[in-house]
């Protein structure tokens, strides 16, 4: 299936963000066509974190605008944009250590259907059947009854991908989804990763440090530098790009 399309999904118009006089953000207009795997990257500090927050207003913009499938959302509440269809999943790990794999995708299960947690029913298999079809997806169902914070480093970022997913995204954002595994797992998370944006049509934007993931995993690449976006286009042509091979291929510290 030809996956890239030039149709874009989710646009920022002059992106901006200061923490006092640092401009974390500094103009930033990237387009993310549907269904393509972008990746971002750039030195620690350069604001890809910070891009993201703000594109799903986790952190307010200090001017600029974000738009999701033509329409703007630039001010709306994270829960809105959540249900809209964007989902981000954390750079810090969000998982509730002591729950099971099936416990925490079920709190995810039930922020997704708006309830709180006043209303779960004391049943102990409630959402369970639906549960593992997520965990399936990452090929954890086996490992449902597993406390979290038990598992593997490489199963905790799986386990977090599925708790993402349980929210139904359009388009998945990940803040360096394989960070802190050995490099053959990271490869195997971003299969997975693009394995699952194939099959359930999910457009994903990943921020890497690896530059083998980001080069074999990326239809796109963005590259950010002191907030500011410096080039988008398909990674032979940003190999190419003189800052990049400065930053990453030259030597230079990062
Ligand atoms: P990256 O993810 O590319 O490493 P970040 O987006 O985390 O970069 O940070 C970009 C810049 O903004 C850094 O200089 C960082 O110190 C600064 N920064 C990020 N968050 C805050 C904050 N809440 N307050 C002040 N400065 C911040
Ligand atoms: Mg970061």
């Amino acid at each position: 299936m030809e996956r890239k399309t030039d149709k874009i999904l989710m646009e920022t118009r002059d992106l901006c963000r200061n923490f006092g006089a640092l401009k974390a953000t500094d103009q930033v207009n990237l387009q993310i066509y549907e269904g393509e795997m972008h990746a971002i990257i750039g030195p620690n500090g350069a604001g890809k974190s910070t891009l993201m927050d703000l594109i799903i207003n986790r952190t307010r913009p200090s001017g600029g605008q974000v738009f999701f499938q033509g329409r703007e959302i630039t001010y709306m509440q994270p829960y809105d944009i959540a249900n809209l269809g964007i989902s981000k999943c954390f750079q810090i790990s969000k998982l509730f250590p002591a729950l099971t794999c099936f416990e925490n995708i079920r709190i995810a299960l039930i922020k997704r259907k708006g309830k709180t947690y006043d209303f779960l029913p004391k049943k102990k298999s409630y959402l369970r059947e639906e549960c593992r079809e997520i965990l399936k997806l990452v090929g954890m169902e086996e490992k449902m009854d597993d406390t979290a914070a038990l598992l593997s480093y490489g199963d905790q970022r799986r386990l977090e991908i599925a708790v993402t997913l349980a929210m139904e995204p359009i388009l998945l954002m990940l803040d360096e989804p394989t960070a802190g595994v050995a490099r053959a797992e990271g490869y195997e998370i971003m299969k997975m990763i693009r394995r699952l944006a194939g099959q359930r049509q999910i457009t994903v934007v990943f921020i890497e440090h690896d530059m083998d993931i980001v080069f074999h995993y990326s239809d796109r690449i963005s590259v950010l530098s002191q907030g500011a976006l410096i080039v988008t286009d398909e990674p032979q042509r940003v190999r190419e790009n003189q800052f990049v091979k400065e930053a990453y291929f030259g030597g230079a510290q990062v």
